[in-house]
């Protein structure tokens, strides 16, 4: 991390110690692009005893950065709140805003919450889901990119991306736009429904929902499906109207991609049904569910170990584990990679467990029966291959 504010703020205004309201704006901007260029998905400024901490999460993981004594915090939070729409005399409530940008399908929201010390803000950077182009490019294997791409090219049914937060679902659902987009050669009517947009696909007619104005999910989900589309991308399913409303969408020749929080494709379809979806309209409509996570990928500077204290049980012979060196800024990491796995509903066992709402265990084990290879598999060949530490796969999985 290089974010030398003293200096950069000496170099372009003064003392950052006497910093006056009209600089505020300017240091709040360096910031942001700071934290977009290093990669930053959020910024976390949180009030302590002494001063204000500025902690950015990168790769999925919190790093410290700065920190700021309580009059340049207050400036700076007061500057994020005019930003965002905020009321400003107000600091013992929670809020949220969004910042709009110049830039086209960049947003930037901001949430602020009452701490003991003061208020706790946190700011999501919309930035970093445009790089990728293709399902090929995710970094995915052989066999799930075939999958993926066989999903893709169906005509109805709903594609189901999971995952928690910060698991690179919105990645993975632009690059199956694109990919639909490369495939179709302009003669599949692509819209999608989004809350926000996040990133601009020029082929695709794209919508942000807007509660305020009566256009949530549901709502637009219902005209749109009378716009003569083919594929419908929808944000996220939160809530049980917006999932009735997609899966009855798929019955009518519609091509659904969406993302839905779940821990595993398993827990996905429980959490389905628990929402109140008919068991014969989640069977019928469900084409495929996806579940991924993103892990850091370690770094050239990694050490080999046969240390037992680091193979799991004696689960692996020998496993690379962070060192940390400048390029990879002391972390021991260099970027991180998708590992899936894919349930089709279609299976005998699966299907039929999904009329008969079988909970997530009886499903866990029919799914490992059906040769589903898990998260865990996933992970631990990239364990095996070196590529990941033992560490970064409990970090992100659990232990066992
Ligand atoms: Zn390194």
């Amino acid at each position: 991390m290089n974010l030398d504010l003293p200096g950069w703020f000496e170099g372009k205004v003064g003392q950052l110690s006497a910093l006056t309201a009209e600089q505020v704006p300017r240091l709040v901007d360096h910031i942001l692009n700071c934290a977009r260029e290093a990669g930053a998905s959020d910024i976390h400024l949180r009030a302590t005893e002494t001063g204000t901490e500025m902690r950015w999460r990168i790769d999925g993981v919190i790093q410290k950065v700065a920190a700021f004594p309580p009059e340049i915090a207050n400036n700076i939070v007061a500057r994020l709140k005019v930003m965002a729409n905020l009321l400003t005399y107000r600091v013992d409530i929670p809020q949220e805003g969004r910042v709009r940008s110049s830039v086209a399908g960049k947003e930037t929201r901001i949430s602020v919450f009452p701490t003991q010390f003061g208020e706790k803000v946190v700011i999501r950077l919309f930035a970093s889901s445009g790089h990728f182009d293709t399902i090929s490019q995710l970094g995915l294997p052989e066999d799930v990119i075939e999958r993926f791409k066989y999903y893709l090219g169906q005509t109805s049914g709903v594609i189901l991306l999971t995952g928690p937060a910060g698991s690179g679902k919105t990645t993975t659902v632009y690059a199956a736009l694109r990919e639909i987009i490369n495939n179709s050669r302009g003669e599949r009517s692509l819209v999608s429904l989004e809350d926000p947009v996040e990133v601009i696909v020029p082929e695709v007619d794209q919508t942000s929902v807007n509660p305020k104005s009566g256009m949530d999910m549901m709502t637009g989900l219902r005209s749109l499906v009378r716009q003569d589309p083919d594929v419908i991308m929808v944000g996220e399913i939160r809530d049980h109207e917006t999932a009735e409303t997609v899966f009855q969408a798929s019955l009518i020749g519609n091509l659904i991609l969406t993302t839905f929080h779940a821990g595993s494709c398993t827990r996905a379809l429980n959490r389905l049904s628990d929402m109140g979806i008919e068991p014969y309209l989640l069977r019928s409509g469900l084409l495929a569910v996806f579940s991924q996570r993103l892990m850091r990928t370690l770094c050239d500077c990694k050490t080999i170990s046969n240390d037992s204290q680091h193979l799991q049980n004696d689960r692996f012979e020998r496993v690379a584990i962070p060192n940390g060196c400048p390029k990879c800024r002391g972390t021991g990491h260099d970027g991180r990679r998708v590992i899936s796995e894919v349930l089709d509903p279609d299976l005998p066992a699966i299907a039929q467990s999904i009329l008969s709402r079988q909970d997530v265990k009886t499903l866990n084990e029919l799914v490992k029966q059906a040769g589903v290879v898990s998260l865990r598999s996933r992970a631990e060949k990239l364990v095996e291959e070196l590529e990941v530490s033992p560490m970064e796969m409990v970090r992100v999985l659990g232990a066992v």
